[in-house]
């Protein structure tokens, strides 16, 4: 490729619109334009980045024995009401009707198609395992479109599906793709993580781990640990209960009045007692039912565990205050666990259970009760890890303490178990002719996400610094001068000799100053450069620089060549 003939606008500089590196530079580079809040076209060089990832990904799943399939963006709404996911997908679902009224969606994922396309071709169990997968366009009408190519409306997912005859099955397939991914992130040249994820209660029945790329502008928090390999995203993270001993004997229960006191900050103020002493009381509402949920003052709650423990509502949150007044008589600055209706269930925290004179609400408007022994003083029906886990605590695994990391999420392998097949009746029968539904896992790439996070991990100053695998093209050769005839003879027999070798090279013939093209080399990323110029052609040399670590090295023009070779066969093999 020649520069003159690419499209490739590149901006200097930083679009107001671009919060963080990422967008920035896939903007400033001309890699993609955009169309709409996370929608984008990806110019030439973009989707040069995007195509070299799918093909990484695309081998390695091949490897585990997938098989590429092509399913439709438009689907219709039967098939997700079959599931049951038609309501309660939400607003992030693209919803459509054609000529005649009927519903469809522009696909968010594929389970429901896919489960679809098996329960019609799988009957028998020597039909399985069966691994199929595609890269596809998703929609998601996402609440913040944001960070260019990293919170897309529409973006690009290889999803895989696989269905096996039982869990045995499902744990082989999911332990494959595990190692898929692990090689894939690796030959994109990223320092990743995969992490223990939340499987979300209305998911499925087994495990799932994050694949989280480490960037400070990452979205999620993660905690792992430094001496084992426990990693986990802080939603999941296991807490070990932590044992606070009261200095005091035990101190006579005591009703206190406690006037304007709302917060667990004020009680503690107004009372004198550190937050460890007292018990943070919340009532909260899943449909018809409510809960009352205890943690320990200094405590953040963690929802997703709570509504895990609760067996997954669609919604679960915070009772009204009027549903609190209703049921206790107070507002929820007073709610506390003494004498808390019968019909009302109690779950608490691990840690409230080993408290000791604790402090809490009376469930009586302004009043707080102090010197409480949990359980010998109030009920607890269940006892679950309830809190989010605070970097520094103990490793579960382990016991070293764990440290904080922010990530990208750029992949996920889920177990669903049956939920899927059962739904929609995908069914094979065993060797002994019994009926039994496929056990399925389902794993995802965001390969534009990918795209990405690759740059997040990879920039300087001067633009980006694309690994050699997924860089749009390995090596620019720069003509330091159009008007010198040696100088530009030596170029295109280099842009000759290299493209014989198979090294991806682009000529920057453009008659502009040395300057301007060194800009936009450094800006784009390419990882080798070529210099020719006059100067150092008198000597019969020309100039080599690796964009990363940025050496610059002569090397006589015969060798050139060869070197790039060299180098590009190197970062390449894997
Ligand atoms: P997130 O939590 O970031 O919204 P998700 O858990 O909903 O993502 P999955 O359904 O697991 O996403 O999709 C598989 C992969 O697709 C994710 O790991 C991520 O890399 C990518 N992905 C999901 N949503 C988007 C998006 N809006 N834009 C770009 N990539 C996305
Ligand atoms: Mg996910």
């Amino acid at each position: 490729m020649r520069v003159s003939q690419l499209l490739n606008p590149t901006l200097r500089e930083v679009p107001a619109e671009a919060e963080i590196i990422s967008h920035q530079l896939m903007l400033r580079a001309g890699l993609i334009r955009k169309s709409a809040a996370g929608i984008y076209t990806y110019l030439p060089l973009g989707l040069r980045v995007l195509k070299k990832i799918e093909t990484i990904v695309r081998e390695e799943m091949d490897i585990k024995g997938g098989q590429e399939v092509l399913m439709p963006i438009v689907q219709p709404a039967e098939l997700w009401q079959e599931s049951g996911r038609w309501d309660v997908y939400g607003e992030e679902m693209f919803r459509l009707k054609d000529r005649h009224q009927r519903e469809f969606c522009l696909g968010p994922t594929h389970e429901e198609i896919i489960t679809d396309l098996v329960r019609g071709e799988v009957r028998s169990y020597k039909q399985l395992p069966l691994l199929l997968y595609q890269i596809q366009n998703k929609y998601r009408d996402e609440r913040r479109p944001r960070f260019g190519l990293m919170r897309g409306r529409e973006f690009i997912m290889k999803d895989l599906y696989s269905f096996d005859r039982d869990e045995a099955g499902l744990d082989i397939s999911y332990k494959k793709m595990y190692d898929a991914y692990c090689r894939i992130f690796s030959r994109c040249g990223l320092a990743y993580r995969p992490v223990e994820a939340d499987a979300g209660a209305i998911g499925g029945t087994g495990g799932t781990h994050e694949f989280m790329v480490l960037a400070d502008s990452g979205e999620n928090s993660v905690v792992y640990c430094p001496s084992c390999h426990y990693a986990a995203n802080v939603e999941k993270a296991e807490c070990q209960p932590q044992v606070i001993e009261s200095a005091d004997a035990e101190v006579p229960r005591q009703l206190v009045h406690t006037p304007g006191v709302k917060t667990i900050e004020e009680a503690a103020a107004f009372l004198k007692v550190p937050k460890t002493q007292l018990v943070k009381s919340l009532l909260y509402q899943g449909d018809d039912k409510v809960f009352l949920v205890l943690v320990r003052g200094d405590r953040e709650l963690n929802e997703i565990k709570l509504n895990n423990a609760l067996g997954g509502f669609v919604s679960l949150q915070l009772a009204s205050p009027e549903v609190v007044q209703q049921l206790l008589s107070c507002g929820p600055g007073s709610v506390g666990p003494v004498e808390a209706p019968e019909t009302l269930m109690v779950v608490a925290d691990q840690e409230v259970a080993l408290m000791e004179n604790a402090v809490c609400g009376a469930n009586k408007e302004n009043y707080h009760l102090v010197g409480i022994m949990p359980k010998k003083e109030f009920r607890i029906d269940h006892v679950y890890d309830l809190r989010t886990i605070i970097p520094g605590e103990a490793c579960s695994n382990c016991g070293t303490p764990l440290k904080e990391a922010r990530g990208i999420e750029v992949g996920q392998v889920f177990k669903l178990g049956t939920k899927y097949s059962k739904a929609l009746g995908a069914t094979f029968l065993d060797e002994n002719g019994i009926e039994k539904p496929c056990v399925m896992g389902c794993y995802g790439v965001g390969v534009s996400r990918t795209m990405a996070a690759a740059i997040e991990q990879n920039y300087d100053d001067l633009g980006i610094t694309w690994p050699i695998p997924i860089a749009p093209y390995h090596c620019i050769l720069v003509p330091i001068s159009t008007k010198d005839a040696q100088v530009v003879e030596t170029a295109e027999r280099l842009y000759q000799e290299l493209q014989n070798l198979g090294v991806e090279v682009i000529l920057d013939d453009r008659d502009e100053r040395a300057g301007v093209k060194f800009k936009d080399a450094d800006l784009v990323g390419y990882p080798l450069r070529i210099t020719i110029g006059s100067k150092t052609l008198a000597n019969g040399q020309v100039e080599l620089k690796e964009r990363k670590g940025g050496e610059t090295k002569l090397v006589p023009v015969e060798e050139a060549a060869a070197r790039v070779k060299e180098i590009i066969k190197k970062a390449l093999s894997f």
